[in-house]
């Protein structure tokens, strides 16, 4: 994005673009930390699957959503499997499967909400 150039600018000249990065370190910074406050929390020996299974799918959803955007903000060649970010992505969308979808994470975390109904 720093060399690349369409319309006589840099690509990570245009505000749309920088605002893209903003978001997608913001994303990142909101799953690393919730991830450590899981992981804190295992260490003082308290066992929380809601915080957990939090961490788990936010940081899941983040890596497939940063990756999304990586590609577009790189275009052609980001889709292209010669560029590194095309493995980032079918790598990211994993975690959202395996040790837990996504969808049993939210279970997981509904059922320490709710708790069990009679
Ligand atoms: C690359 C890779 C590596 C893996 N490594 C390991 C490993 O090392 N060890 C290991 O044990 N397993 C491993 N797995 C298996 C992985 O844990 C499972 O694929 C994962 O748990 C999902 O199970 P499934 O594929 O049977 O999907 P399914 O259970 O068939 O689920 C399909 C879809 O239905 C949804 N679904 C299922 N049940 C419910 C429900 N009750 N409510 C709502 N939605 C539901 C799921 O969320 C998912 O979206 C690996 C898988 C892959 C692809």
């Amino acid at each position: 994005m720093k060399d690349r150039e369409q319309f006589g600018r840099k690509i990570a000249q245009f505000q749309i673009t920088q605002h893209k990065l903003a978001d997608m370190a913001t994303k990142i910074e909101q799953a690393r930390l919730l991830t450590y406050k899981a992981a804190w929390n295992f260490d003082q020996g308290r066992l929380d699957p809601k915080l957990t299974s939090m961490a788990k799918m936010v940081a899941g959803r983040t890596a497939v959503e940063v990756c999304d955007e990586a590609i577009q903000l790189l275009g052609g060649y980001g889709y292209m499997a010669e560029y590194d970010v095309e493995r980032f992505a079918r790598d990211a969308k994993i975690c959202e499967i395996y040790e837990g979808t996504k969808e049993i994470q939210k279970n997981t975390i509904a059922s320490a909400l709710v708790g069990k109904l009679k």
